[in-house]
């Protein structure tokens, strides 16, 4: 059966990344109808908007999208399309595998940890107060009323709700694909000992859900402590389940584990749609070079591919991603020993090296 897909290839570097991708993807054998749609700057002129109706509509019809980075304009108005994207289709789980391939340069080995961050809640709500604005005295004014701690005038404010429903299906996301990805554990991380009726509800919800989960280990684990034991036992921990700002600061970090964003995939998932998409961003200092390392894109596809239920593909092509990995020979100048290697291979050469692999399998 033909998977229908909305691809969007981006703009800086997106458009080749995103070829590269879609050649790997269809030498796996599955057969995925594209329904090419635009959206980045370089259709604001001629559309207007960076995310143009049509291809959010193309999204949410086809309930998948595989998507190149997207540069988000500054100073122009117009907010970024990755966030609209997530807004509009209530993408309300990020998930991020961060695994170690060897021959990736990384200062650690046999890391697999997947970060399950929310998406929707938190202090990323975006629900702020301007110092010195009149929101911001009346917002202070009416807490100073109900507290004895007083708020100092001319304070900025910024509101970091986290409701049990919110919590609840991020958590239970994180348990259910700990279950259909033969995970052994699933850790809940917050500031719950401080922030105890936002983190503290996070932690109570995922207390609640993990009992409904009795072949998954839960474990709890404080943030500030997480940073220390990533970076002394990254190998430790499996799946982590975070609120919003922490799986943000978290992910980055563990792809900085696994060797950086050349090499971070992505997925932004909702309860109707689903988008996958590298960690990086639009590089736009490379656009057109075919020299950009399509590996976190391609592994977004991979991830895509389960997604789809595709499980035999999506593990034939992570094989194959290694094994050109592993040789270290028709791989981009970032995954050489050193930057300016002559060796190195661009962004289609690569991929072409992954393709025969699979034509091997
Ligand atoms: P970036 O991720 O584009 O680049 C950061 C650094 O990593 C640069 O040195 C870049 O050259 C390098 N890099 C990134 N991807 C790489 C790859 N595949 N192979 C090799 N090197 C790679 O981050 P930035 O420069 O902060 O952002 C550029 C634009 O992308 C901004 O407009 C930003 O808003 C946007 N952005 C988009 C997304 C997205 O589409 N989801 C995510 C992050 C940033």
């Amino acid at each position: 059966m033909a998977h229908r897909v909305t691809l969007i290839p981006g703009d800086g570097t997106g458009p080749e990344l995103t070829e590269a991708t879609r050649r790997v993807l269809e030498a796996t054998g599955v057969v995925l109808e594209w329904d090419l749609r635009q959206a980045g700057v370089d259709v604001m002129e001629e559309a207007g908007t960076p995310l143009p109706e049509e291809t959010l509509a193309s999204v949410k019809a086809n309930g998948v999208a595989l998507k190149g980075p997207i540069t988000t304009p500054i100073g122009t108005g117009f907010r970024s399309v990755n966030v609209a994207l997530r807004h509009e289709l209530e993408l309300y789980a990020c998930l991020r595998p961060c695994k170690t391939y060897p021959g990736v340069r990384s200062r650690y080995e046999d890391v697999d940890v997947v970060i399950v961050r929310e998406n929707t809640e938190d202090l990323y709500a975006g629900i702020e107060y301007e110092a010195d604005s009149e929101a911001a005295a009346h917002v202070i004014d009416t807490l100073n009323a109900l507290q004895v701690k007083q708020i100092a005038a001319g304070s900025g404010i910024s509101v970091k709700p986290i409701s049990a429903a919110g919590s609840e299906r991020i958590i239970r996301f994180a348990f259910e694909y700990a279950r259909s990805h033969g995970r052994r554990e699933v850790a809940g991380v917050t500031k719950a000992n401080i922030m105890k009726f936002t983190d503290g509800l996070f932690l109570s919800v995922f207390r609640q859900v993990s009992a409904d989960y009795p072949d998954i280990a839960a474990r709890e684990v404080l943030v500030d402590a997480l940073t220390m034991q990533l970076v002394q036992r990254p190998e430790e921990f499996d799946v982590l389940v975070l609120p919003n700002l922490y799986g943000d600061i978290i992910s980055d970090l563990t792809a900085g584990l696994v060797g950086g964003l050349g090499v971070a995939p992505g997925a932004n998932i909702g309860t109707d749609a689903a988008v996958f998409e590298a960690t990086h961003g639009s590089a736009p200092k490379y656009t057109g070079q075919n020299k950009v390392n399509p590996t976190a894109m391609i592994l977004s596809g991979k991830l895509m591919l389960e997604h789809l239920g595709e499980r035999d593909a999506a593990a034939r092509l992570e094989a194959a991603v290694a094994a050109v990995i592993a040789a270290g020979e028709s791989v981009t100048y970032d995954l050489k020993p050193t930057r300016d290697d002559p060796s190195a291979v661009g962004t289609s050469e690569y991929a072409d090296a992954i393709i025969e692999r699979l034509e091997r399998t």
